[in-house]
């Protein structure tokens, strides 16, 4: 049953691919305002997993709420981003001939024409929080400059301010420091460390120095299914999480 102050509700959720069972009645469920860690060996399951949160792929069982009411089923993908899941691959995918405010802009605008976004003139309150972005993701020195001209890290930054501007309670990120140099590392920690609270996040890493450094409750995933769960100490001690790591 559905308990509250959660934000998200797997329940024995199944998927299979041509018989292989990618997801195995996995159940799961992240509480309003928390930022959780999922870990596991390559084909654990974990893209799968935010393949249904995001209705890209559909469970053969069980159910997926988002909020008390939600039942993700019967939402499209489409649908899904508008009621407020946002989803970060794991390669920034920003517009790279246009500057960081024109994307930010963009992004504010919501799925309007790109012209018609950029021919619209920002309401005071919309100048507002671009600048709010651009703070929170350190790049109010780089607001005139081309995205295509930022570094890997910077690109990363801006797409979760992108995400940001249309205002998700749940984001989706997938590996979000992979190819990041350490301090832009430590400074993803920071943003992050700062959106738990006002926004529900779910981070998909296997970098554990990152994964400490966040300190949220770690799930791992490993077979479609949840084997572990607890601080990230805890999980490291356990023998079947190591079992599966070492392939034991
Ligand atoms: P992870 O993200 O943890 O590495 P995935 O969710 O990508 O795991 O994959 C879980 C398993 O499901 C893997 O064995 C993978 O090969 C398989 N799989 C994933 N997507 C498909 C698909 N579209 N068709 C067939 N098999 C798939």
């Amino acid at each position: 049953d559905v308990t509250h102050g959660q934000i998200l509700y797997l329940d024995d959720i199944s998927v299979s691919f041509d018989g292989f069972r990618a997801l195995n009645r996995l159940s799961l469920s992240i509480a309003v305002g928390e930022l959780r860690c999922i870990i596991g060996p390559n084909g654990a399951g974990k893209t799968t997993m935010m393949d249904v949160i995001t209705g890209k792929t559909r469970a053969d069982s069980g159910s997926a709420f988002f909020g008390q009411t939600i039942n993700l089923a019967q939402h499209s993908e489409a649908e899904i981003a508008q009621l407020g899941i946002g989803r970060k691959f794991q390669k920034p995918t920003v517009f790279e001939a246009m500057t960081v405010q024109e994307n930010l802009e963009l992004a504010l605008a919501g799925p309007r024409s790109v012209w018609a976004s950029l021919r619209a003139r920002l309401s005071g309150q919309q100048r507002d929080r671009i600048d709010e972005l651009l703070t929170l993701i350190r790049l109010g020195e780089q607001r005139a400059r081309l995205a295509g001209l930022l570094s890997h890290g910077q690109k990363q930054w801006l797409e979760i301010g992108m995400l940001l501007a249309q205002e998700p309670q749940l984001l989706l990120l997938d590996e979000p420091v992979a190819g990041m140099t350490d301090a832009e590392t430590e400074k993803t920690a920071e943003l992050l460390l700062t959106l738990k609270g006002r926004h529900s996040l779910m981070v998909v890493e296997h970098d554990m120095d990152f994964i400490a450094s966040i300190a949220g409750k770690v799930t791992v995933l490993a077979e479609g299914a949840v084997l572990a769960e607890g601080s990230l100490q805890q999980v490291q001690a356990d023998e079947r999480v190591i079992e599966v790591y070492l392939g034991r």
